[in-house]
């Protein structure tokens, strides 16, 4: 079966030599395990980290073995008691076009419930990274201002609409003007910064955000980040969800000194993965459905297909290609 593995760990920005498209043998079903086709693949910011070698929240990848992150599978051949074939199930599963699973580390999904693809963004991973980090780390309260970078992507475009479910002014920070104006036209934020083209960061923020940021929900990181320090009210919450404007950096950025903004103004900020929250995963699902239902909650994906073009739905991540959740359909 056709498999991609990790050829070389990156240094700087990945490409797509880093990668190595095999194929592999399948060994035959054991008790316990099912044969799985591959259906669509989650593509996300993090796995940059697992192309590297240093020690993080999940291990890095191995060279030469392939690449794994969140799929989405049917399953063609059981010998498990829990799953028949034609089920379709969610796992973290290796880039391949089939393969084997121990039943036991997988999940069924009802396509009927919902559209496969979504089990993988807003009432998945992202979905819940975006609900939960605003939550639990940014207590939002009505009325307040929040600010989000990565705003037109998978978590950011559904942390500003939550934010406005929940009351908030809310502001996004994206990379072209197509995205800024689908933020305020079809995800309901007030304001749009497109980091682009503004020359001067702190005097945007300023002036979209004339009361001041309460909360800041960071996926970018960097001079992004930097300029919003200078329009933190008291008591602002800064949630660092992630930081992809350094993900690729070779060395160690000169970056802005937080300690006295943060002293100055009582402010909070925290880092998290979703998986800190895992207790809170199922109700936030239901919550994330609910919204869905009524409308309140939209959602945008970016769909590649094809198994050849995961390697470069990854890159693009890094391009800003996508709008939403970036998805390879299989
Ligand atoms: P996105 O859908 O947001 O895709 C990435 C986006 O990042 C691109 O579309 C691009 O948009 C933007 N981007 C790329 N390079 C830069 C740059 N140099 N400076 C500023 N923006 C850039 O991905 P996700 O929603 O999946 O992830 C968003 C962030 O959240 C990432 O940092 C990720 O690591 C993190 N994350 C953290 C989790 C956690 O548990 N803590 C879980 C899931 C994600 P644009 O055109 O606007 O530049």
């Amino acid at each position: 079966t056709k498999t991609i593995n990790l050829k070389n760990r990156p240094k700087g920005s990945p490409t797509i030599t880093d990668f190595d498209f095999t194929t592999a043998e399948i060994s035959e079903l054991k008790e316990g395990e099912v044969l799985l086709s591959t259906l669509y693949v989650s593509v996300d910011p993090y796995l940059r980290g697992r192309m590297s070698d240093a020690p993080s929240y999940v291990p890095p990848f191995k060279l030469n073995e392939p690449i794994s992150s969140g799929i989405i599978a049917e399953v063609l051949e059981s010998k498990s008691e829990n799953l028949t074939i034609g089920d379709k199930v969610i796992g973290a599963l290796q880039w391949k076009e089939t393969q084997l699973a121990k039943a036991e580390n997988l999940r069924k999904v009802d396509p009927d419930k919902a559209p496969l693809s979504t089990y993988l963004g807003i009432i998945g991973m992202t979905g819940l990274t975006a609900l939960l980090g605003l939550k639990e780390i940014g207590k939002p309260k009505n009325g307040e201002t929040l600010l989000v970078s990565g705003a037109a992507g998978a978590v950011g475009s559904v942390v500003g609409q939550i934010g406005k479910i929940l009351g908030l002014r809310v502001v996004g920070i994206a990379g072209t003007d197509e995205k800024v104006d689908m933020l305020k036209s079809e995800f309901g934020f007030d304001e749009g910064i497109n980091y682009n083209t503004t020359e001067n960061m702190i005097q945007a923020i300023q002036n979209t955000c004339p009361d001041g940021v309460d909360i800041y929900f960071d996926n970018v990181g960097g001079e992004i980040s930097d300029a919003v320090l200078f329009n933190i009210n008291k008591f602002a919450r800064i949630i660092i969800c992630g930081a992809i404007s350094v993900y690729n950096n070779t060395e160690t950025p000169k970056s802005l000194s937080v300690q006295p903004f943060l002293v100055k103004k009582s402010a909070l900020m925290q880092g998290f993965i979703v998986a800190d929250f895992a207790d809170k995963h199922p109700e936030g699902v239901q919550q994330l459905a609910t919204w869905l239902q009524e409308g309140k909650l939209k959602y945008k994906e970016t769909i590649v297909e094809g198994f050849d073009n995961i390697p470069q739905a990854f890159l693009d991540l890094f391009e800003g290609k996508n709008k939403g959740k970036m998805v390879v359909k299989i």
